[in-house]
């Protein structure tokens, strides 16, 4: 049957000889009006046509006519078929007598290449592991006075902060090969094949020592075997495998086992004991120097243009980690080869940094006029509270293009310094401001939409770890039921507290909430025709920087002078 028609399918009838089928079209027509088409067998692949149908996201009917019955046998088989390819793929040793002995996936490079220099930051990092480099060089120097040699340190830290391009950075520097391996890779379904590839793993490296051998996502094998995380046999064989080849090999050989992970809490206590994964190295979130630091190795091999900025930028990405500003440098130089340009600029790198965070402008999101109008509002309503406030950050741009990301507008603030400390009155002002797309609907058209969603989201959060984490409500004072269950990862809190606390942290939440909302509506109803005009503009214009807004409010002072 043609390809084209494919999507079209209402319904299939797979015969002995020829396939039937109907196209939506015709089956939209009355029923004595309705055509059925017919092609041949596929040659061979019908198990393959089955397949996809079943798949496709029509109402597909299978019908086999007895005459097949061969056919019949088959597809009546295709489930259990296909249950068992997915089933032995995933076991991924091809064949059943396979699966005891398959290998891990382990990487090997002889030489990653990789050097601290190619690290940006992260000098605690590196200072900590400078002894296991100097070791790996030179391990007589320490056997010699009989200390105890390193087996291993544990990377902690939040994903894509340069866990893994730390550890190749040691292999590199120690110039020995570096195996790597996943935790996750050691999980199977079948008892004692997790430790078999875990024994496995130290047999390649023992051959090869002496060498790094880095376990990514430590987590996946090493959660702790008490019930609350879940656990079985299998995990916890594979775990006493992995305790055993640690407490095992013979360091004075020259193996180092590096791990990663962004869940220390979770790990068994035996992985973190003295003589295994003894030695904890923090790798930290990038520092304002850090971000400027990743961004300038990562630049290193693109040509850019005169007036690049990367301070400004490394201004713009707080809480970026060093995967996020390789990816955003990466789609800068994209951007300026689809440009056609020689040379990447700091309009490409600005507008991939958006790109990161709200996603590409979406063409042909067609919004109508009054939808246009209450997203400018909105979005200038967030805006105006910013620069009307004392201790906010400077607003930089505002837009009502969409994003794929499903905004229909942003407003976006950049920092003009790094902070590390956050007073509650900034925080208050950051409630404010997020609420102000809500408020300036309101106040403008008397509406509720539901493009205030994430900022209502946004707001609740912040509210909620105003009171429960931070001690800044009155009536909890300085109490925090609230517990980070899990800093590396998420922010995720869990409330640790009586039912009455609960009650009463969402009672606060709310009325905080509440004080904030109306705060914000009373700033712009005072100011109501600089949100006319403001929005006015951002209307005819779509896209206006912050200086531009600023104009609005602090007009250039011989234009103040024809006023008056
Ligand atoms: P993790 O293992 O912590 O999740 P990775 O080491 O895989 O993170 O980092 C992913 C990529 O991000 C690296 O390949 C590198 O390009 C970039 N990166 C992360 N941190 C840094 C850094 N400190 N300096 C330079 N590049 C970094
Ligand atoms: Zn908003």
């Amino acid at each position: 049957m043609a390809e084209a028609e494919k999507d079209n399918l209402a319904e299939v009838e797979i015969r002995y000889d020829r396939v039937l089928y109907m196209t939506k079209t015709e089956a939209a027509k009355p029923a004595a009006q309705q055509k059925a088409c017919y092609t041949g067998l596929p040659s061979g692949d019908i198990l393959g046509l089955a397949r996809e149908l079943t798949e496709m996201d029509t109402s597909v009917n299978i019908k086999i006519t007895e005459d097949n019955s061969m056919l019949l046998y088959i597809l009546s088989f295709l489930p259990v078929l296909l249950l068992m390819f997915l089933f032995f793929r995933k076991a991924g040793g091809g064949m059943l007598g396979n699966i005891g002995a398959s290998k891990a996936k382990v990487y090997m490079e002889k030489k990653t290449g990789v050097t601290f220099q190619d690290v940006a930051g992260q000098d605690e990092a590196k200072e900590s592991l400078q002894e296991i480099i100097d070791f790996l060089h030179n391990p007589q120097k320490y056997t010699e006075i009989g200390a105890k040699l390193p087996k291993g340190a544990l990377l902690v830290g939040s994903p894509g902060t340069g866990k893994t391009l730390l550890a190749k950075a040691v292999a590199g520097e120690a110039n020995v090969p570096f195996f790597s391996i996943s935790g996750s890779d050691f999980v199977e379904m079948f008892v004692g094949v997790g430790a078999s590839r875990v024994r496995d793993l130290f047999q390649q490296a023992a051959k090869v020592a002496p060498c790094i051998i880095f376990i990514d996502e430590i987590d996946a094998v090493g959660r702790s075997r008490d019930s609350r995380y879940g656990g079985n046999s299998e995990h916890e064989q594979t775990l006493n495998q992995l305790l055993g080849e640690i407490d095992g090999f013979d360091s004075s050989k020259g193996i180092v086992c590096l791990a990663a992970t962004n869940r220390p809490e979770i790990l068994d206590k035996a992985l973190l004991r003295a003589g295994r994964f003894d030695r904890q190295i923090i790798v930290d979130r990038p520092n304002l120097q850090g971000r400027l630091d990743t961004l300038k190795v990562h630049t290193k091999k693109i040509r850019l243009a005169e007036d690049v900025d990367l301070r400004k930028i490394a201004q713009a990405t707080a809480g970026a980690v060093g995967a996020d500003l390789a990816n955003l440098v990466n789609e800068a130089a994209l951007r300026a080869v689809r440009k056609g340009r020689k040379a990447v600029n700091q309009e490409d790198l600005l507008v991939s940094f958006e790109t990161v965070i709200a996603g590409t402008e979406k063409k042909n999101t067609v919004l109508s006029d009054t939808e246009k109008r209450i997203v400018a509002y909105h979005e200038v309503g967030h805006a105006l509270v910013a620069a009307l406030e004392k201790h906010s950050q400077p607003v930089s741009k505002i837009t009502i293009v969409p994003h794929t990301s499903g905004a229909l507008g942003y407003t976006m603030q950049m920092p003009e310094e790094e902070k590390y400390l956050k007073t509650s009155a900034e925080l208050l002002t950051e409630l404010r401001t997020l609420v102000g797309g809500r408020a300036a609907e309101e106040l403008v058209f008397s509406v509720q939409t539901t493009g205030a969603a994430n900022d209502i989201q946004r707001a609740t959060a912040l509210a909620r770890n105003m009171v429960t984490l931070y001690g800044m409500s009155d009536a909890l004072g300085l109490m925090a039921p609230a517990t980070v269950s899990n800093q590396y990862l998420s922010d995720q809190t869990y409330l640790d507290c009586s039912q009455e606390t609960s009650a009463l942290v969402d009672k606060e939440v709310q009325k905080l909430l509440g004080a904030c909302y109306s705060e914000a509506k009373k700033l712009l109803s005072d100011n109501r025709s600089l949100l006319d005009e403001i929005s006015l503009h951002l209307l005819a214009k779509e896209t206006i920087t912050g200086d531009e807004m600023m104009a609005f409010i602090n007009p250039p002072k011989a234009e103040e002078a024809t006023e008056e």
